[in-house]
C-alpha cells in the first residue's frame, strides 16, 4: 500500500471516500477538478502516494504522475478553449500550499482573465547569480544518490 494519511483530503479523494469530479486515473495518480477553481476547468493532478510536498516524492512516483501532464493539458485547453495554461505547484505555506499532499495545478488561462501574472521579479547584483548557482549545484551534488526519503 502506498503511503496514505486518513486525515488528508486528497488521500480521501484518491480512495474515493470524498466525491470528486474525476477525470483520469493511473496506478500512480488521480486527476480531478479543483472545487474552488481559479478559472473553470482548473484541474488538480494528485499522486496516489501521500507526501507533504512534491519535493518529497520519489523520482519514480514523480515521473509516473508527471507523465500525465501533457495529455491533461491538451484536454483542458481544448475543453475550455483556453488561450494558455499555467502549470503550478505550491510547496509549503509560504508558497501558498493549503493541502499538504503534493500536487500539480493545471489552470486554463484566457487573455484578459483576472489572474495576476507575472509575479514581481528581484534582480541579481554583483556575483549573486554565480554564487546562487554554486550553492544550488552543491546541493544537487550532495543529494545525487539520495531519494527524498532515503
Ligand atoms: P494548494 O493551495 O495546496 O496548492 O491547492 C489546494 C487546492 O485544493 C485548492 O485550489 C483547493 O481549491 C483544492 N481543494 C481543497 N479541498 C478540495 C476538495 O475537497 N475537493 C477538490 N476537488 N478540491 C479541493
Ligand atoms: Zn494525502
Amino acid at each position: 500500500m502506498p503511503p496514505s494519511d486518513p486525515s488528508c483530503v486528497f488521500c480521501r479523494i484518491v480512495a474515493g471516500e470524498i466525491p470528486s469530479a474525476r477525470l483520469l486515473e493511473s496506478d500512480a495518480a488521480v486527476a480531478f477538478l479543483d472545487i474552488n477553481p481559479i478559472n473553470h476547468g482548473h484541474v488538480l493532478l494528485v499522486p496516489r502516494e501521500h507526501h507533504a510536498t512534491l519535493a518529497d516524492l520519489s523520482d519514480g512516483a514523480a515521473a509516473a504522475t508527471a507523465m500525465l501532464l501533457p495529455r491533461l493539458a491538451r484536454a483542458v485547453m481544448k475543453a475550455t478553449a483556453a488561450h494558455g495554461l499555467n502549470l503550478v505547484v505550491n510547496n509549503g505555506r509560504a508558497a501558498g500550499q493549503t493541502v499538504d499532499h503534493g500536487h500539480w495545478h493545471l489552470i486554463p488561462r484566457f487573455v484578459d482573465d483576472a489572474v495576476d501574472w507575472p509575479w514581481p521579479h528581484v534582480a541579481y547584483s554583483g556575483d549573486e547569480l554565480d554564487r546562487m548557482r554554486d550553492r544550488i549545484a552543491r546541493e544537487l551534488d550532495a543529494g545525487h544518490d539520495e531519494g527524498p526519503s532515503a
